[in-house]
């Protein structure tokens, strides 16, 4: 590269300071692998309590008022504690200085200022990508991921002196960031942004993620098969003909697995470390687990697991269904989560019905996401749409054999070497558990398929390089006449 290219990753969340999903363990890893590969990157994020607390000694950029109902907005740029990529951070008191989740209160209804809340990060996004926020850095590209960032996209494409060109990551189509049409008003954009094929009305509503895919230079979106898929009525969540419309600006790039947080040989979240040469550690986690889960400790009971959202597109009731022939079979169950109430507690009553054989933990808890991931012998995604999905990843890396339903990422991440797919009606959860306990039986077999898993190539380089071969191609569109 003859000059570093600049980069502004712009995102809601980010590993390990806010997170909801697989959202933050990317928008910390992605922007590491590109400073790997040379790349001069930045990431903003709004000033959440947890956000502000990690961030060093900063510089102030930028300083507003009256902003998106905020009386003071001061963009900050430093580093947070433990990261080596600098951040810039919106501390503005009135919109994130709160307890409660990023989105949602702690009761679990969402902030009913999101829409002033992800209106402000989108500005600053694309006011520091337009070259007027810092005079020190300004991006070439500014990459926004999802639809709390999405309008730094559509924002970018109408500032006077736009020289940047902006990437839109979709990493979940179903959570688009619907808001009253009579709202508008509050996002200060010219009315020929609301109506018709590019404005982003949407069903009588506004829709942040609609304002990502007509503001955008390039989108992208987790995976091959999601991409493609997106493109349908099945799973294009009424956005597919937009998307199709962009069907040449829309690109699948694989997500990967972050070696610093997730890598059995160095994980400090476990009893026991391992190798795919040396795999005695992962038996010892099992053993830990089982103790700790209260299960009984069995080394021959093949040790399913879930680590998930309990939500509808996480296909679990599935797994609900199987749970019978899976206990008769001998299999166990460890399950952590939380989200649908009626999900929770129908996996809390499957544990208190089969205490031996089934363990549930609800909530959200890293360090025990590891040692389940790590303990296990399987892990199950029965999702009904998965964009990319993480868990299985983890799954390979740790010779924690997938069974995934063959749809999104899930059909570009497992294959029949390494996992168990299924897919209705040619085949179910319940045969694919079948299959499993059956293999699990044959030692040598079962090793065979973890070391395949293990060996696989699960990291960032591949898909960083991707998204900058992206970069470098929208700026020489840019840069050469039309
Ligand atoms: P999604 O983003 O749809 O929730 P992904 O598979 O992409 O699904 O990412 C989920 C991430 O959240 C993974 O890092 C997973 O380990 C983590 N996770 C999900 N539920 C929990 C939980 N209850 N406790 C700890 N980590 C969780």
């Amino acid at each position: 590269m003859s000059r570093p290219l600049r980069v502004l990753h712009v995102a809601a969340e980010m590993f390990p300071f806010v997170k909801t999903g697989g959202l933050a363990d990317v928008t910390a890893a992605l922007p590491a692998a590109l400073q790997e590969a040379g790349v001069d990157v930045r990431v903003l994020l709004p000033g959440y309590p947890a956000v502000l607390d990690a961030m060093g000694k900063s510089r102030k950029v930028f300083e507003g008022t009256g902003l998106y109902g905020a009386a003071r907005v001061t963009l900050q740029q430093g580093t947070l504690r433990g990261s080596t990529v600098p951040a810039y951070v919106i501390d503005a008191p009135y919109l994130y200085s709160r307890e409660g989740g990023p989105y949602q209160d702690g009761t679990g209804h969402e902030w009913r200022d999101n829409l002033q809340r992800y209106a402000q990060l989108g500005w600053c996004g694309a006011h520091l990508a337009g070259g007027d926020i810092d005079e020190r850095w300004q991006p070439h590209i500014l990459h926004a991921h999802d639809w709390h960032a999405a309008l730094a996209s559509l924002m970018l494409r109408l500032h006077p002196a736009r020289t940047a060109r902006s990437v839109f990551t979709i990493h979940n189509l179903a959570y688009q960031g619907r808001f009253p049409l009579a709202d508008f008003h509050l996002l200060g954009l010219p009315s020929q942004c609301l109506h018709g094929l590019d404005g982003m009305e949407f069903h009588g509503d506004i829709s942040f993620m609609k304002a990502g895919l007509i503001g955008a230079d390039a989108i992208t979106t987790v995976s091959p098969s999601y991409a493609r898929e997106i493109t349908t009525a099945e799973f294009g969540c009424g956005l597919e003909g937009v998307l199709r419309s962009r069907t040449h600006d829309l690109h699948g790039i694989l997500n990967g697995v972050d070696p610093a947080v997730w890598n059995p040989a160095t994980d400090a979240h476990l009893a026991a470390r391992y190798d795919v040469t040396s795999l005695d550690g992962k038996a010892q986690c099992k053993t830990v687990l089982q103790q700790q889960m209260g299960l009984a400790v069995r080394r021959e009971a093949p040790l399913f697991a879930v680590v998930s959202r309990l939500s509808q597109q996480k296909g679990l009731d599935l797994l609900l269904e199987a749970l019978p022939a899976l206990i008769e079979a001998g299999g166990q169950l460890v399950l952590l989560g939380s989200g649908d109430a009626a999900l929770e507690a129908a996996f809390r009553d499957a544990a208190r019905a089969h205490p031996a054989a089934v363990a549930v933990q609800l909530g959200y808890d890293e360090t025990l996401a590891h040692r389940i991931i790590a303990g296990a012998d399987a892990i199950v995604l029965p999702s009904r749409f998965e964009p990319c999905g993480l868990t299985q990843l983890y799954g390979l890396r740790y010779g924690t054999v997938p069974i995934v339903r063959r749809v999104g990422g899930l059909i570009d991440t497992v294959d029949e070497v390494t996992g168990f797919g299924f897919l209705e009606p040619e085949r179910t959860l319940t045969e694919a558990l079948r299959l499993a306990v059956e293999e699990y039986a044959t030692p040598a077999t079962w090793q065979a398929r973890m070391r395949e898993g293990m060996r696989r190539d699960h990291g960032w380089s591949n898909a960083a390089s991707r998204y900058v071969t992206l970069y470098q191609s929208l700026l020489q569109a840019a840069a050469s006449p039309s």
